[in-house]
Formats: structure tokens, C-alpha cells, sequence
């Protein structure tokens, strides 16, 4: 693939010193129901019933009665089909952090306004492809509520509020429900906030453990975003919005370094190491930047220049290529202004909305976790982008949910 720009370099290594607590906010409405669960294999149209379960463990159910139920067959029970296996739930985690952005506060504000978006009568609730009911069902996706950011925290390292988001993604993630005696595995997609939560989110201990994530067994981040987000230390921040997959790399190199030193060469334990950061729609590339991406090694950086119209086929097969589990993080700025003004870096000439659709829906390989942060509220129109960032939201928990 020659838009993909691939370097190979060595590593520095960074540590994180956090404290505190964690609780929830952003509710819907709760329901209690029995239903089936179907799973769509991205590669067939047909609903696919796995088993029956009955939502009544007093958890937040997103639900929506004033649109038609989805129907499933409630006498289907297990399947022999392979997707039996694969019991998946999202989890809607609200991070309504913005501390440490650089220009502009507001993106605290996003989640409940991306939450109120998903739930208009303006729209359904269903997603294009896989075509699926995600909101009606609740075994599709899990509302886990707004973290409780601590802002005044911040006064103490920009970091000091990371530890109430890991808190509540380690509760989340080892919380599942069992089904037919199979823990359902949990998927976390976050609403930002502004960049810097991925951070914290991916080095949570649990998100390694729970999706098997090790050194044989690495992470790609596909990362979409106007900025390539890998500024060493931006404005006197090293947690900066402009600074998360900087701190990432670094954790993930030291990381690999110590499992590469145990006497135990077979001994592969989970934590974070990434494979390959995939980062596109990149328009603000700059010389200490690009330097940072060489020095890691295994970031890909392919920019608006290169996915003109010619090369966009061809991006789509790249990402369609991805093998293993994957995470996405998604800046809603790498977005045109035009179609998603609520952001505090708009940067002109971006990508469409039917562009960023298609490449979620390109995605084959396991879609482990996603983010949707920088939707800054204070500098939207008419909702517009919350409408966008609700739009994202469905098509990427529908591919979470086959994948
Ligand atoms: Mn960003
Ligand atoms: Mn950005």
C-alpha cells in the first residue's frame, strides 16, 4: 500500500503516577424484558439467534418505546453456529473530561448531547451496515452512564483524574453479565471529552486482560483525526489532547522492553503493546511531529493529501486488511468543518461523513473498543455535529457487535 507511510525506530519509555475516585451520570430510561439475542455476520444478511436472556439485573437499559420493538424469535436458544460463542455487548461510557485540551474548553459537555442525539425522533435506531436495531435491543448496547470527573483534580498533575476513568472502565469491563453460562464479553465505547481520555482508557490494566491483549498478541489503533496527536509535551502538558498517542507508544514500547528482558521468554502476559497505529485524515503534520511518529516506528500516517479520490479504495482495502484486535479512536475534527462545526480545532478539508462511514464499515477485524471524543457542544450549530457524532456512534457499535 503506498499511501501508508511506515517507519521503524527505537523507544523512550514514560510512567503515570494517578489517584482517586469514580460514579455515573447520563441515564436513559430502564426496562425489564426478555429477548433473544441475533448476532449479523458482516459477511451474511442473516440473523443469526445465539441464546435467550432476561435483562433483569436492574441495570440502565437504553431503550426507546416510542419506536417499533425489534422482533427476535424469544424460543430460539443456543446455536451451533459459531457466532455462539461470540456473546458481545457495548458499553456506552460517557468521559466528560476536558482539563486537558489546549485551546478550548467544552467537550465535558459532549456526552449527554450525543446520548440525547442517538435517542431523537429525528431519526431510528437502526445502523446501515450491518443493518441492526442496536438502541431497541438491550443486549446490543449497555449504557454505563457518565463518569464523575473530578476537574479540580487537574490543579494537581493534568493526570490526576485519569485514575476515576480507569476505575470505572476496569468496573465496566469486569462486570459483564453471564449468559447461558458464557460471560458476555464487554466492549467499551467511550463518548468524549476531549482526546487525552484514550490514554488512560487503553492503559487501564483490565482492557489488556480482558481482550487478551500482549505482546503476541498487539493492538492496532486505527486512529482518525485532523491531528496526528503525538506532540511530546504540548504547551507544558504531557497529558495534552495534542499529546495521547505520544504517552501510548511510550507505554507500549516499555512495556514490550520489559517482557523482552523476563528470564521466561515464553511468558506473555497481558498488557498494552500496539502493533501498528493507523492514523488518518491527517492535516496538520508538522516537523516535531513527523519526527515523533519516525521515532516510534509503527505509525502509519496517512494524510487528506494522500486520500485524495484515487487513494480512497485503496485505504479502504488497507483498513479491511487489518488482522487482530483493533481500537478506534475517532476525533470527530477529522471531519470537514462543514459537515461537523462542534469541534475547538476545526481544520478545512476533511473528510465527509459518508467517508468516515465507510471506513468504519470496512472494518473485518475485531473492533475491541472505539472513542468519539472532541465534540465540543459551545461551538456547534443548530446540533449538528451531535447529530454526526450520533450517526458515528450507531455504525460503530454495529460493527463492534459483528466483529
Ligand atoms: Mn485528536
Ligand atoms: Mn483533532
Amino acid at each position: 500500500m503506498t499511501m501508508w507511510l511506515l517507519t521503524k525506530v527505537a523507544s523512550r519509555a514514560v510512567s503515570l503516577s494517578i489517584s482517586s475516585s469514580s460514579s455515573n451520570r447520563c441515564v436513559l430510561k430502564e426496562t425489564t424484558r426478555a429477548v433473544s439475542i441475533v448476532f449479523f455476520h458482516p459477511l451474511q444478511n442473516t440473523p443469526q439467534p445465539t441464546t435467550t436472556k432476561s435483562s433483569s439485573d436492574g441495570r440502565r437499559w437504553f431503550s426507546s418505546s416510542r419506536r417499533a420493538l425489534h422482533r427476535v424469535d424469544s424460543s430460539a436458544s443456543s446455536s451451533t453456529s459459531s457466532s455462539a460463542d461470540a456473546l458481545l455487548e457495548v458499553v456506552l461510557l460517557g468521559i466528560p473530561s476536558d482539563v486537558n485540551s489546549s485551546f478550548l474548553r467544552g467537550s465535558a459537555l459532549a456526552p449527554p448531547l450525543i446520548c440525547q442525539a442517538l435517542h431523537s425522533d429525528a431519526t431510528n435506531s437502526w445502523s446501515e451496515s450491518p443493518s441492526m436495531d442496536i438502541l431497541q435491543d438491550p443486549n446490543f448496547i449497555v449504557d454505563g452512564g457518565d463518569i464523575t470527573i473530578d476537574a479540580s483534580l487537574s490543579s494537581i498533575t493534568p493526570a490526576s483524574h485519569f485514575e476515576q476513568i480507569q476505575t470505572k472502565v476496569s468496573e465496566v469491563l469486569l462486570s459483564g453479565p453471564t449468559t447461558s453460562n458464557k460471560k458476555k464479553t464487554r466492549r467499551i465505547l467511550s463518548l468524549g471529552g476531549d482526546h487525552s481520555i484514550t490514554y488512560p482508557i487503553l492503559t487501564t490494566e483490565a482492557f489488556a486482560q480482558h481482550h487478551g491483549i500482549r505482546p503476541k498478541h498487539p493492538l492496532t489503533i486505527l486512529h482518525l483525526d485532523a491531528h496526528p496527536d503525538l506532540y511530546h509535551n504540548f504547551q507544558d502538558n504531557p497529558y495534552s489532547h495534542a499529546s495521547p498517542f505520544a504517552r501510548l507508544l511510550e507505554a507500549s514500547l516499555e512495556n514490550n522492553n520489559n517482557n523482552n528482558n523476563k528470564n521466561n521468554s515464553d511468558d506473555d502476559t497481558s498488557c498494552l503493546v500496539i502493533g501498528r497505529l493507523i492514523q488518518v485524515g491527517i492535516r496538520t503534520m508538522n516537523d516535531h511531529q513527523r519526527e515523533q511518529a519516525n521515532k516510534f516506528g509503527m505509525v502509519e500516517v496517512v494524510t487528506m493529501a494522500t486520500l485524495e479520490e484515487r487513494h480512497f479504495d485503496a485505504t479502504l482495502a488497507a483498513i479491511k486488511g487489518i488482522k487482530g484486535p483493533l481500537y478506534l479512536s475517532l476525533d470527530v475534527d477529522v471531519l470537514d468543518p462543514a459537515f461537523a462545526p462542534g469541534v475547538s480545532h476545526p481544520e478545512p478539508g476533511g473528510l465527509s461523513v459518508r467517508q468516515v462511514l465507510q471506513m468504519i464499515q470496512a472494518v473485518r477485524a475485531p473492533l475491541i473498543g472505539a472513542d468519539v471524543i472532541e465534540y465540543n457542544p459551545d461551538c456547534d450549530v443548530q446540533g449538528m455535529t451531535a447529530c454526526v457524532a450520533a450517526k458515528l456512534v450507531k455504525e460503530i457499535a454495529a460493527k463492534m457487535l459483528t466483529t
